[in-house]
């Protein structure tokens, strides 16, 4: 639907093609935090002023059982806000009514194949996750266990990072709550989905630590998680976008953001040229977007290693990272623009 947005504002026509019913799509339990960058792109499509979204004034990143801890501020950089945090069918809502409104068609319980695309001068696949078989593959053997929780102090719009030996904690402020997302093997996510309250707010203070105290939870539901990409997103007049292109651990918030800037330098390539798929496009596309893709990508991954192993010097070794990241505002101030703009954010 972004895209489609996107292409129109450069004077492209597109239809789109949703295998499920459209009512359907728009309820999706997962809760995003958009950065800066991607309001901007929102901003652009006509759809961010309708939607209320939390700020994101301050991360705070931290490991349980080790020193050392990071906090990045938006006032640091001169930005209202390090990125907004908004529940995924809020933002599907709106762009599917901009998509009504700027009447563009939609084709609802339509599963398009490869071999359904003919008669089109360019497919864009953003069909979820990256097939099996496509895609570099790393299997991290987690789900994400995804819930909404009440604290018993404001959360005054800080966002926390906390990289445990399971995996990562992350809370989102969102309204007056916090959006959980909570990592854990494979192995234990039916046993913690089906947790009572109280049980399950044991656990997650157990992981999270007491600089806050969770009083209510919300339902759950979980997510499996890998890292799965496309080498090369484009093809024969085809280009593949968001999971499908690339999914991705949801530890730093990367993955929707990551597509908005992949939608944005598309939409600029296609609008400049009589034909839409034309090889040197797709080429230019690809290039463009190579430095984005492969540091997001290598980002993620690299945190989801580095974090996960309990070594006790490899636990001082981060400790020493997050204290060296606390001190020195320039690389502070790199990681939160990384996060921001994503590649745009090298000199
Ligand atoms: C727990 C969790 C937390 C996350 N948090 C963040 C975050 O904080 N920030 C962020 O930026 N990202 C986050 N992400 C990632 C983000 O959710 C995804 O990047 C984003 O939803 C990808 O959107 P998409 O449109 O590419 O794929 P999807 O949302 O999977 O949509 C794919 C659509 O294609 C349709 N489809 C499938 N096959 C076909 C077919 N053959 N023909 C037609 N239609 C088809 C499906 O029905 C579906 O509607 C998170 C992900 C998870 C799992």
């Amino acid at each position: 639907m972004a895209l489609a947005l996107a292409l129109k504002l450069h004077g492209v026509t597109a239809e789109i093609f949703e295998a499920r019913e459209r009512a359907v799509v728009c309820r999706d339990a997962r809760v995003l935090a958009l950065s800066d960058g991607a309001r901007q792109i929102l901003e652009w499509l006509g759809v961010w002023s309708g939607l209320a979204a939390t700020p994101i004034e301050t991360i705070h990143i931290s490991q349980r059982g080790g020193f050392g801890r990071s906090r990045l501020r938006a006032a640091e950089l001169g930005v209202t806000a390090l990125g907004w945090v908004l529940p995924a069918s809020d933002l599907i809502l709106a762009l599917d009514a901009a998509v009504t409104a700027a009447g563009i068609v939609y084709r609802e319980n339509t599963r398009v194949g490869a071999g359904d695309t003919a008669t089109f001068s360019l497919t864009a696949f953003a069909e979820g996750m990256v097939e099996a078989g496509a895609g570099t593959l790393h299997d991290y053997g987690q789900h994400a266990v995804l819930c909404n929780v009440s604290v018993a102090a404001p959360h005054q719009n800080v966002a926390w990072e906390r990289f445990t030996s399971e995996g990562p904690v992350a809370l989102l402020p969102l309204g007056d709550r916090y959006a959980v997302v909570l990592t854990c093997a494979d192995d234990t996510v039916a046993e913690i989905k089906s947790l009572g309250d109280a049980a399950f707010l044991a656990l997650l203070q157990q992981r999270f630590g007491t600089r806050h105290c969770f009083t209510a939870a919300g339902p759950r539901t979980a997510y499996p998680l890998g890292l799965r990409y496309r080498q090369n997103p484009v093809g024969e007049r085809q280009v593949w976008l968001g999971n499908a292109a690339q999914t991705l651990h949801p530890v730093a918030g990367q993955g929707f953001n990551l597509a908005l800037r992949d939608i944005w330098e598309l939409a600029q390539q296609v609008g400049a040229d009589d034909d839409p798929g034309a090889p040197e496009v797709l080429a230019a596309y690809a290039r463009g977007r190579q430095a984005d893709r492969r540091g997001a990508i290598g980002f993620t991954d690299l945190l989801i290693d580095s974090f996960a192993p309990e070594f006790a010097p490899l636990r001082h070794t981060r400790g020493a990272g997050l204290l060296v990241l606390d001190l020195l505002p320039p690389l502070r101030s790199f990681v939160a623009r990384r996060m921001i703009y994503g590649a745009r954010a090298w000199p």
